[in-house]
């Protein structure tokens, strides 16, 4: 059976309807989680979403930050723990939910891990905290979220630039097909799927364009006029 890996880029509050609010991008909601059902249905070996995330303090001295000085998704870590995450980093709307209720329902091995970090699994989730989330699956890769018999390996893959560099880690096996879609296709998008070409050359990229959006008209065009020179299918998929 061919391994199937769901990519969700930046699908965050910030990026939907908050400080870099991208038009449109709410109506995604339905076809993300849509997406998202059916990946855990046809037993995708990972759903992982990227998360872009700032020290608030440190976001000005970046580069980003001088050519983009728009505070946004903001998250803050302690060593190697995110110990607290802003309102605009959170996944959005119902996907944000069903991941959320997903969290909730996480085995008891995840609640031990999260309490082996000093923290409330329970309390945290609560306010949809992915840094525990992912603390729990960091301890132990073999974790898998249960719902319905279900186990899908979800991941959270936070990032401060645009692409994420470690990726390629959260899969769990060599995948056969990658689906992406998410915000900002000319940006972070991109920026991903430039990243998996390189790391799985021989896998097959789809962009999923109906889950996709971004702020410049212009530049999602020239998105999809390029992403196929790298030899990436567009996938014009309804649902
Ligand atoms: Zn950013």
């Amino acid at each position: 059976m061919a391994n199937k890996v769901l990519v969700v880029v930046d699908y965050q509050n910030d990026f939907v309807d908050g400080a870099l609010a991208t038009p449109g991008a709410d109506k995604l909601d339905s076809f993300i989680l849509g997406r998202v059902k059916k990946a855990i249905q046809e037993d995708y070996s990972n759903i992982i979403f990227t998360i872009d995330s700032h020290d608030a303090e440190e976001y000005f001295d970046t580069l980003e930050g001088k050519r983009l000085p728009i505070l946004h998704c903001t998250t803050r870590t302690e060593g190697e723990h995110c110990i607290s995450v802003g309102k605009g980093a959170r996944l959005f709307g119902k996907t944000g939910r069903f991941i959320k209720e997903l969290a909730k329902s996480t085995s008891d091995k995840a609640k031990n891990a999260a309490t082996r970090v000093g923290k409330s699994f329970e309390e945290e989730v609560k306010n949809w905290n992915f840094s525990v989330m992912d603390t729990a699956f960091l301890y132990d890769s073999e974790l898998r979220v249960l719902r319905n018999n279900k186990t899908p390996n979800i991941r959270i893959a936070p990032k401060e630039t645009f692409g994420c560099l470690d990726l390629s880690d959260y899969f769990q096996a060599q995948p056969d097909v990658i689906e992406v879609c998410g915000l900002d296709m000319s940006i972070c998008v991109a920026s991903n799927i430039a990243l998996l070409r390189a790391m799985f050359p021989d896998a097959e990229i789809k962009l999923l364009v109906n889950g996709c959006g971004g702020v410049n008209e212009k530049a999602n065009q020239g998105m999809l006029n390029w992403i196929e020179s790298i030899q990436v299918d567009l996938d014009y998929s309804k649902e």
